[in-house]
């Protein structure tokens, strides 16, 4: 897949018309729904609607976590941070800093009154089931893992031409080394493909549905077309339902469209966190960003759901990379890590 994400330029149009559409509703705390009672007294969280998008004041919305806010640039870059998390938000920008990663938001953040706010959407479905799993509930306990090797057959993937490499086959080689890594323990590991072989998307999907799947990782590596110098580690968790996708630069009527894989939206968000802080931490590739995208594989999941685009096959020296063993070693370690950090996670949170 060839993704490559300038920054947003700040919208015109929101900063003109926040005077008229803005409509500021102060609220008492939030209901918890998606979070634990909070140890200290929540702090009152301000709600706004620009252009069309729900906005929380981000200092009130972090304060509910314990975390403090401090201006690094006055009206432009906020950082929210206690002693386990430290998350970064700048204004105009559509991501954070979560712990040092980049977490892409639905829209960016806007300033208003001289606080800055987030999108709510982003604030409960992404932020808040990160800071605090325990506050969620568990969907599905984690017994069964479906590892999803991207592409196969007569469908290479993204290809390296110069160096004759072809992305299915490195994706089936982490696939395998992940099955083996995840199937020594407790779990129950089923691969959507285990030999060279095409598999159409609604067929791994449904795969991972017949095996009654707790858990679905696809693992792909990326290419830019004509891009050679881009490179890097991201991952993909499906995009909540009424937001644009990361790639997308404008809203579309069909955000507002019913996806299977939009009933764990939550628990996608701890686990593409996890999985990607491990990938990063382990591999030390540029970070991309964890983002959104409706890709089949994430809508059509009947359980939390990741797609891993480990690296780029299209730049020379990523390719050369993933061609080694060592490299598609690590990157299969990092995923296992990232799954056992979201089985701890998912231990902390309340049962049906
Ligand atoms: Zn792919």
């Amino acid at each position: 897949m060839t993704r490559v994400f300038p920054p947003l330029p700040p919208s015109p149009m929101r900063a003109l018309g926040l005077s008229f559409v803005l409509r500021l509703l102060a609220f008492a705390a939030l209901p918890p729904a998606f979070a634990a009672p909070p140890v200290t007294a929540p702090a009152p969280s301000t709600r706004a609607v620009v252009d069309g998008v729900s906005y929380v004041d981000a200092a009130g919305f972090f304060a509910r976590y314990g975390l403090k806010p401090t201006w690094a640039e006055p009206g432009r870059r906020q950082i929210y941070a206690n002693s386990w998390h430290r998350i970064e938000a700048e204004l105009d920008r559509r991501e954070v800093l979560f712990n040092g990663l980049r977490v892409f938001l639905g829209e960016p953040s806007v300033l208003l009154n001289g606080a800055l706010y987030i999108p709510q959407s982003d604030a409960e479905r992404l932020l808040a089931p990160i800071l605090r799993p325990a506050g969620l509930t568990v969907t599905r306990p984690l017994r069964t893992i479906v590892i999803d090797a991207g592409h196969g057959g007569n469908d290479s993937g993204a290809r390296n031409a110069a160096l004759k490499l072809d992305e299915k086959t490195f994706t089936l080689d982490v696939s395998r080394r992940l099955a083996a890594l995840l199937g020594q323990g407790e779990w129950r590991v089923v691969m959507t493909r285990s030999d060279d072989r095409r598999v159409e998307l609604a067929d791994r999907a449904a795969k991972a549905a017949a095996a009654n799947a707790d858990l679905f990782i696809s693992i792909h590596f990326n290419a830019a077309a004509g891009l050679p110098s881009v490179k890097g580690t991201e991952t993909y968790i499906l995009t909540p339902r009424h937001q644009r996708s990361t790639s997308s630069e404008n809203r579309h009527a069909s955000d507002g469209d019913v996806q299977p894989g939009n009933a764990h939206d939550h628990w996608n968000a701890v686990l593409g966190y996890h999985i990607h802080r491990q990938l990063l931490e382990k591999l030390g590739t540029q970070d991309r960003g964890l983002k959104r995208a409706r890709f089949a594989v994430l809508r059509l999941a009947a359980c939390p759901a990741v797609l891993v685009e480990a690296g780029y096959m299209s730049n020379p020296d990523e390719a050369r990379r993933i061609a080694e063993e060592r490299h598609r070693s690590d990157i299969a370690e990092a995923v296992a890590n990232g799954v056992r950090a979201y089985a701890t996670a998912l231990a902390t949170a309340r049962k049906p």
